[in-house]
């Protein structure tokens, strides 16, 4: 079906008066000094995420609202802001009758229970830092995590534990205290942990937050190891104003708002947006333990009177993969707003929104290293499907091209430029013609901006040239200063000359009515350098076949031309994909040429 290139917006589009009403203007008037001023700040100087989040509206007229009502596997709980204060006071206190200070870390592994909650906020009043991991990690990711980021306290439920750290216990030297929650709601006796539930019916509620200041470490977050080795990126508490920010004028929250980010807090989405940024607009959170599964998801939706949906590209196609009837048994009539981040956002499922649950699904983009989002389409903003959005107030970003002169050098001259003392400084110049992909670049200076990788400096050095942050993204921005994804600069396929970003084949397979998903790879090639190869997901209801495959080479021939279109394709039950639900290109490709598949920490077992 062809279908126009902008979606357009109207007064009726609007539900509440945007945010975001006027990008210019905004922008123009826009300054981080004045998001600074709408902070509380600590009482007697400094600033910290907790309390902005949690005791600014605890001592106002907000304290009985539901900050966030979960979704437990047996039972519902609302907690109000209220209790939330008192609740992450009484964890603060136990951090602090465990000797453990400011700085130091605290690991949480657990799945989406409200212990996680209170104790993320909680170590924020203690000015620990916090580093959530996936509650899915074996082993060995926990242990490595772990180590990395020398955690001194691991929250846990007992089974996890006896599952997946007992066994390492002995290989985690700077491991002080393990708390534990049990998961049928009885106190645990494992030997060398301790009770959670217990220390916190124990503890005062009442706790002075420890003074922070805007450059002390928050947050500990691994990237979603897409690439490679996830590289944990440090953040501050001055973070906190982009979280405001964004969720301001990204997100549109509105006091009255119920929103839901399905995002785990393993992944920087569910931290940044599924704890943070909700709680300093005061509005109420659904959290839902459970896995992905389409029919509950929309029932959430519609029971809980959900009206902004912060989600990703992987559960939007796989809802578009369990059809549209299932959505067509509720209504949901306070839906206003829907986001995605995570991965690009094929054209077909933006329409997939409007046509399916009457809303168009609004791409942004931003990375665990820029801490929060950076680029967005918002609520009064006309979508151009396929398209991320435009640059936030206070953020500036641009299409970059690296100097010639100034040229990432290769390793080896790298080395010996060090030995020598003379590292050559990388440069790049901003590319002004619409229209032209180049790396994604965002000038440096944002409060949310990763103050280094763990352990990494030289890693961290290198997405710098002068004032710029590199992404690592390739991208062109257009003559109205949308932002359009190309592909990140490891996965771009070099094929006869031609440089092909995989997004745009892939969103290409997805249009037919059998590709639930598509994964596009280069392979290499003697005659053209690579050839384009697609692996793809059906929907339900079709069968791979060779009638099919060839119908989908023709079809993609047709809308790509064939110097870009896929010479082969194969059929995949599912992609392999992180446990952020990011396509994992490298591991398609490594299988597919049968070479070492890398750090699989992250990988989704299915
Ligand atoms: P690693 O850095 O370990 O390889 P990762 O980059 O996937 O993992 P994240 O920080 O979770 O880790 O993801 C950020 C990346 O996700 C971005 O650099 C970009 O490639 C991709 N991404 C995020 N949002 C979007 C979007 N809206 N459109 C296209 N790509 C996106
Ligand atoms: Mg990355």
């Amino acid at each position: 079906m062809e279908r126009p290139a902008i979606i357009r917006k109207t007064a009726a589009d609007l539900r509440v008066p945007p945010n975001l009403a006027d990008y210019a203007a905004t922008r123009a008037a826009f300054s981080w000094a004045a998001v600074q001023a709408e902070l509380a700040g600590l009482p007697g100087g400094g600033l910290n995420i907790a309390h902005e989040a949690v005791e600014r509206h605890a001592q106002g007229a907000r304290r009985d609202h539901v900050a966030f009502r979960f979704l437990g596997r047996n039972a519902l709980q609302d907690v109000s802001y209220g209790e939330l204060s008192r609740l992450t006071n009484r964890f603060a206190n136990i951090l602090r009758s465990l000797g453990v200070g400011k700085g130091e870390r605290l690991f949480v592994l657990c799945g989406r229970i409200p212990e996680l909650y209170i104790a993320v906020l909680g170590s924020f009043k203690n000015g620990t830092v916090v580093s959530p991991l996936f509650s899915a990690f074996g082993p060995e990711p926990i242990a490595t995590r772990l180590n990395l980021g020398e955690g001194a306290v691991l929250v846990t439920t007992d089974l996890l534990y006896a599952r997946k750290v007992a066994k390492i216990r002995g290989e985690l030297p700077t491991l002080r205290h393990v708390l534990l929650v049990g998961e049928d709601g009885q106190p645990t006796e494992i030997p060398g942990t301790l009770d959670l539930r217990r220390l916190m019916a124990e503890a005062s509620d009442s706790f002075d937050i420890v003074p922070t200041t805007a450059e002390d470490l928050s947050l500990l977050h691994f990237t979603s190891g897409t690439t490679g080795t996830p590289k944990g990126a440090m953040h501050v508490h001055a973070a906190v104003a982009t979280h405001w920010a964004t969720g301001k004028y990204a997100l549109d929250l509105h006091p009255q708002d119920i929103y839901w980010c399905t995002a785990d807090p393993g992944w920087v989405t569910g931290t940044s947006y599924g704890i943070i940024a909700p709680l300093l607009h005061g509005v109420t959170s659904i959290v839902d333990e459970a896995d992905f599964d389409a029919e509950r998801w929309y029932r959430i939706l519609a029971e809980q009177k959900v009206s902004v949906w912060y989600t990703a590209p992987t559960a939007i196609r796989m809802l578009m993969k369990a059809g549209a009837e299932i959505a067509r048994k509720h209504a949901y009539p306070h839906l206003r707003f829907i986001a995605s981040v995570g991965e690009p956002l094929n054209p077909e499922a933006v329409w997939w929104g409007k046509e399916v649950l009457g809303l168009p699904i609004h791409d942004n983009w931003w990375q665990t290293e820029t801490g929060g989002i950076m680029i967005a389409n918002t609520p009064a903003f006309d979508i151009k499907p396929g398209s991320m959005g435009r640059p936030l107030p206070g953020i500036e970003a641009a299409i970059v091209k690296r100097d010639a002169e100034g040229k990432r050098p290769c390793v080896s001259e790298e080395a010996n430029a060090r030995e020598a003392g003379v590292m050559p400084e990388l440069k790049v110049s901003p590319v002004d013609t619409a229209d032209t992909e180049g790396e994604l670049a965002l000038k440096a200076g944002w409060p949310s901006m990763l103050r280094g990788y763990l352990h990494n400096e030289e890693r961290y050095r290198k997405c710098f040239a002068g004032d710029w942050y590199l992404s690592g993204d390739l991208a062109k921005r257009d003559a109205d200063g949308y932002f359009w994804f190309v592909g990140r600069a490891d996965d771009v396929i070099k094929s006869a000359g031609h440089l092909i970003g995989p997004f745009e084949v892939e969103s290409a397979l997805m249009e037919h009515p059998a590709v639930a998903e598509a994964g596009v790879i280069g392979k290499p090639d003697e005659m053209v350098g690579e050839v384009v190869k697609a692996f793809v997901s059906l929907k339900k209801g079709f069968e791979a076949s060779d009638t099919l495959r060839q119908e989908l080479l023709g079809h993609a021939r047709k809308k790509l031309g064939a110097a870009v279109a896929p010479k082969e394709i194969d059929f995949l039950p599912t992609l392999p994909r992180t446990r952020s639900g990011k396509i994992m290109r490298r591991l398609l490709k490594a299988r597919e040429l049968g070479l070492p598949e890398g750090d699989t920490s992250t990988l989704e077992s299915s």
